[in-house]
């Protein structure tokens, strides 16, 4: 059932309590994250989810009547909720169901819809980490705010795949923020193809959230974002000249200080073939002014190695770049050829052997700057959001590490911390990935 590069659509019912209703709002928000499109119809659905209620007798029939219809205009249903938890009632009423579930089964049913409708998969492309896939912890969550891209970069398939720009109105994002708040999450991870182009296809068009007027762009939505007094990260924020309005965000709180970049290079000539924007001066620039006025911005950034063309030279300016730059955060990939992608027929591919050389070397550079920025945070404070509670150490993360991609901030194991705690540490030691701490004394 793989057709690969398919954007699958998900038609969803929610059925009962608000409870139910904040459930269905995270697997909403996993599956717009991992690029799944919703449909309101159960005809142009791939595959329908339907939340059950069976809290009395009357939810009972609703449920089992709505499963029937959308197996009746579908055919492909999936059961989750209350209901599902007396799955022998559902599956005497209708056998033909694909599965069933039971109440905040979320990692159960991205599964099921994993396993009957494979997400698109391209290395250098995905929004989130391939870790990702399964259902993020309950603290932490991904809020899509478009769907899309305008540009034509040639190693990528996303405007074919996904189409343009659209973005979401901005009191529908607040919306669904405010539910994952009220939820349990303590970080928002934005993301989007293009996370400052967001609104351009509305023309920023102002909406309403709890009776307010916002304007649907990056900086609206930052700052309101910011009154949730959750942690709020940027992915894939392209260093355009709006960007400089966000850093006072910053400054105030508002939002992390971090900024997810995707680079990708830094040599003009590749970044021309790739058709990304080559003024690399002006990036060192940007940075740079950024620094200064927001010292403890944390810069991520991904490149790839190896594109069709990458001369010695090139790779050499990729390196001087890096050194100068001094990312907190870098990752880096071979480049592969993607199916459909108008790379695949530009000449001088690079030789693998070459490729891997290269991303050795680049990695080596960049080992030794986070090794000494890490380093550098010896003996200072921080607050830390803590992610998981293990018999050996406390796993958490702070400002600067986004999950999954970033490195952690590691405790010893004796405090009394749970998953989705903040707490005060005092930065103790250092690699090139990780900081150790422990809890500072007040
Ligand atoms: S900016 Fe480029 S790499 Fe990113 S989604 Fe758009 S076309 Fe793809």
């Amino acid at each position: 059932m793989s057709d690969e590069g398919r954007v699958y659509k998900i038609g969803m019912v929610s059925l009962g309590c608000p409870k139910n209703l904040v459930d269905s709002e995270r697997i909403l928000s996993q599956l717009r994250a991992e690029g799944y499109r919703m449909s309101d119809s159960y005809g142009e659905a791939d595959l329908v989810l339907v939340n059950t209620c069976g809290f009395i007798d009357a939810a009972v029939e609703e449920s089992l009547e709505t499963i029937g219809e959308a197996l009746a205009a579908n055919g492909r249903v999936i059961v989750t909720g209350c209901l599902g938890a007396r799955a022998e009632e559902v599956l005497r009423a209708h056998p033909e169901v694909l599965a069933v579930t039971g109440p905040h089964a979320y990692e159960e049913v991205m599964g099921l819809i994993h396993h009957h409708l494979p997400p698109p998969h391209a290395p250098h492309l995905e929004l989130i980490p391939p870790q990702g896939v399964k259902l993020t912890p309950r603290h932490y969550a991904y809020l899509k705010i478009s769907e899309g891209c305008n540009h034509g970069c040639t190693f990528c398939i996303i405007p074919q795949l996904r189409g343009r720009l659209v973005s979401r109105p901005i009191g529908e994002v607040m919306l669904e923020a405010e539910r994952l708040v009220e939820s349990g999450v303590r970080e928002l991870l934005v993301i989007a193809q293009d996370t400052p182009a967001y609104g351009l296809d509305l023309k920023y068009r102002p909406d309403f959230w709890k009776g307010r007027p916002l304007h649907t762009r990056i900086l609206d939505l930052a700052k309101a974002l910011g009154e949730f007094h959750a942690w709020v990260r940027l992915h894939y924020v392209y260093p355009y000249p709006q960007v400089d309005e966000l850093i006072p965000l910053m400054n105030q709180e508002l939002i992390l200080p971090y900024l997810d970049m995707p680079l990708q290079h830094a040599s003009p000539s590749l970044l021309q073939a790739m058709k990304r924007p080559a003024a690399t001066e002006k990036v060192l620039e940007r940075i740079a002014g950024w620094r200064r006025e927001c010292p403890d911005l944390t810069l991520r950034s991904t490149f790839i190695v190896g594109f069709p063309g990458e001369t010695e030279r090139d790779f050499e300016i990729l390196l001087d770049f890096l050194r100068e730059a001094r990312l907190d955060r870098v990752g880096c990939f071979t480049y592969s050829a993607v199916a459909g992608a108008a790379a695949n027929a530009l000449p001088d591919a690079v030789p693998e052997a070459v490729k891997e050389e290269r991303y050795a070397r680049f990695m080596e550079v960049q080992a030794g700057i986070s090794r000494e920025k890490l380093a550098a945070k010896v003996g200072s404070k921080m607050i830390v959001l803590v992610d998981a509670v293990e018999e050996e150490a406390i796993i958490a993360r702070g400002p600067g590490d986004a999950p999954e991609i970033d490195g952690n901030v590691i405790l010893p194991p004796e405090w009394d911390l749970e998953p989705g705690d903040f707490v005060e540490v005092e930065i103790t030691g250092s690699d090139e990935h990780d900081l150790f701490a422990e809890p500072a004394v007040v």
